[in-house]
């Protein structure tokens, strides 16, 4: 399947008409491409469009974050992302200026990118759930829809088809497949692949959509990534649908957000910070970007209920209903009507008292009595629909006959439906039935929504503890050697494309054998557990330490040189040593050995790095143990 559509994209590249990037952008990835390219070469580069300039030290600053030190010139800002990361910006902000329009006219284009950005700057904020450097996730997310853009790009006519059927999820792939011979997902991870992105990247955007699809092993780096990137297209989507869609998909959102650990009362503020982030970009763009003043509410409410004319049983149940009128005598004949249909009526003649009984009393329905309508009684329906127990409750216009012609102007300032005040009782009967079966409706998708929201808040914890459970040693405590061997690529992959140093310790316990034999296993792993701690009280901020295996441990230390590495391990050595291990009434010394390799360019990769710092081990080990040795393959 995926070597088909690589064969596929192979021919459709050829074309020449896939989304690219393009001018400075197109350069900078070439140039980041070659072995020798340099901080200078891209900043002068980068320098000759200053709008990529402006929007580069945008986003450093943003990525900078908490730190107190504002990135004000180029070169710095340059320095502090990397060539790497320079050329993800890049890439993603020059497809969006010139992919803004096409001739694919049921493709919103824009409503693509605006989208795309909001899902960007979600995976950012979620890049610590997905386990990822954040600036990647921005780059990950803000394109992993491009498939779609290229489809609608290349094949303009039939794409638009599918587009105007409103086809999505399933049957979208089908057709997809069907016409183009490849799916907009299995598209968009080809082109991340071809742009260069790890891989771990593009295999996330391939499976995103469906993660259920994906191949990857629980708690796995890419398993994680995707399902991060799974949540942050649905924060994307949610934040450019119209209210109905919204309410529908709203609690999916919260199932997604439980599947990487993020509890319900996390999902608001992240996405009102998501939405702030995106107001700041979306102008710098020129995206057409929404305001939302609420997000609580906008995760929260539903939208107005629908009309239903569809008449079926005409028994009522016992709703509560709230009259509202000018003149309590006129309507005096209403209200014994739906007295004697077992409805609860309440009456309010003004429009506080009528504001108290919807906040307080839980009111099912509302009738409100208007004269005509004009401005002054679209106003008091506004003023009921915007009160905190007005927005959900059903509400009825009752209105004269001569009215009847401005009875949108009515509904469109939130009136549910309308009857005339010379109703019959069995026009009033089929409006009140409607009512109802919206009313219980509502009932049952609010009890719904509640149940899978306050469920996902526990679903998230104890997916959480899965999680780290999957990457944790049960014995030690320590990470485990899936976790490990993981980060250590990625710090790997860091350190080669910005050129800053990496270490590797290999350390191993001495003569652990004897402690097994004279004290038993159960005190061997005692000891073992005791060991990791006092590593773990040797590790830096960045320094990432975890059980290689046995009774050995490994240590991944980011931006560090051969000496520094060196001193850190005696450090460890020395500490490991002045401890005494065991139980309280048995203490004994314990002594360990470390190798300590830097990575240069005699290492084909991480295996290579571990292999070079476990021979250093070896020779520790014989040259009479309790000490650190260093690698001496280092040729430069
Ligand atoms: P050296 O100084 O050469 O490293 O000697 P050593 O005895 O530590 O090395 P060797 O590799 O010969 O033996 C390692 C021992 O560690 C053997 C094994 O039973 C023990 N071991 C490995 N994993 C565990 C564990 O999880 N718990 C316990 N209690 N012992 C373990
Ligand atoms: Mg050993
Ligand atoms: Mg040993």
């Amino acid at each position: 399947m995926i070597e088909e559509a690589r064969a596929r994209f192979e021919t459709l590249k050829a074309g020449g008409m896939l989304p690219s990037p393009q001018g400075v952008a197109l350069a900078v990835l070439e140039l980041t491409q070659r072995s020798d390219a340099s901080i200078q070469s891209l900043t002068h580069l980068v320098q000759t469009d200053p709008a990529m300039s402006g929007r580069i030290l945008r986003y450093a600053n943003a990525v900078h974050g908490g730190s107190l030190r504002h990135i004000a010139s180029l070169p710095h800002a340059i320095v502090f992302l990397g060539l790497f990361r320079v050329r993800q910006i890049a890439l993603g902000f020059s497809l969006i200026d010139h992919y803004r329009s096409g001739t694919c006219t049921a493709f919103d284009y824009l409503g693509y990118w605006t989208a795309s950005l909001a899902t960007g700057i979600t995976a950012q904020l979620v890049s610590a759930q997905a386990q990822c450097p954040p600036d990647e996730s921005f780059t990950c997310g803000l394109l992993s829809g491009i498939g779609r853009l290229a489809l609608a790009t290349v094949f303009p006519t039939e794409y638009g088809g599918m587009m105007r059927e409103s086809l999505s999820g399933l049957a979208l792939r089908d057709a997809e497949i069907g016409s183009f011979g490849l799916d907009h997902a299995s598209l968009s991870a080809e082109l991340l692949q071809d742009w260069g992105l790890p891989e771990i990247f593009f295999q996330a955007v391939r499976y995103h959509e469906l993660p259920t699809e994906a191949p990857f092993a629980p708690g796995s780096r890419a398993q994680t990534l995707t399902a991060a990137l799974h949540f942050s297209a649905k924060v994307g989507s949610l934040l450019t649908l119209d209210e109905a869609q919204r309410w529908e998909r709203v609690p999916s959102l919260y199932h997604a957000a439980a599947q990487i650990g993020l509890e319900d009362q996390h999902v608001p503020p992240l996405v009102e910070n998501v939405v702030r982030q995106w107001q700041d970009w979306g102008r710098e763009l020129h995206l057409p970007i929404r305001d939302f003043s609420d997000i609580e509410l906008f995760l929260g409410t539903p939208p107005d209920p629908a009309r239903d004319e569809n008449l079926s049983a005409l028994v009522l149940m016992p709703m509560r209903v709230a009259l509202i009128t000018q003149d309590a005598v006129q309507l005096r004949t209403l209200a014994d009507t739906l007295d004697a249909m077992g409805l609860v009526v309440q009456m309010a003649t003004e429009r506080d008292s009528a504001l108290r009984l919807l906040q307080e009393d839980r009111v099912d329905v509302m009738l409100v009595e208007l004269p005509d309508s004009g401005d002054a009684a679209v106003q008091t329906l506004r003023d009921l629909r915007a009160s905190e127990g007005g927005r959900q409750t059903y509400c009825i216009a009752l209105i004269p006959p001569e009215a009847e012609p401005g009875v949108a102007r009515l509904m469109l300032a939130g009136a549910s439906d309308y009857l005339l005040l010379n109703y019959s009782e069995a026009a009033l009967l089929a409006r009140l039935n409607s009512a109802q079966r919206v009313v219980a409706l509502q009932g049952a998708v609010r009890a719904e929504r509640e149940s899978v929201i306050r469920s996902s808040g526990d679903w998230a914890r104890s997916n959480r503890r899965l999680l780290q459970e999957a990457l944790t040693d049960p014995l030690t405590r320590l990470h485990n050697r899936r976790y490990g061997l993981d980060r250590f690529a990625q710090e790997w992959a860091f350190s080669v494309h910005s050129g800053t140093p990496l270490s590797c310790l290999m350390l191993d316990i001495d003569h652990f054998k004897l402690v097994n034999d004279r004290f038993g296993h159960e005190v061997g792993d005692h000891v073992l557990s005791q060991i990791a701690r006092v590593i773990e009280r040797g590790c830096r901020k960045d320094d990432v330490a975890f059980r290689f295996g046995g009774e050995e441990f490994c240590m991944v230390c980011p931006n560090t040189t051969l000496a520094a590495a060196v001193r850190l391990a005696e450090r460890i050595v020395r500490d490991v040593r002045a401890d005494r291990y065991g139980e309280a009434d048995n203490l004994f010394p314990v002594t360990m050995s470390i190798g300590v390799a830097n990575r240069s360019s005699v290492d084909a990769d991480v295996e290579a790095l571990v292999a070079r710092a476990d021979k250093a081990l070896y020779a520790a080990k014989s040259g009479g143990r309790n000490r650190v040795q260093a690698s001496r393959g280092e040729a430069g």
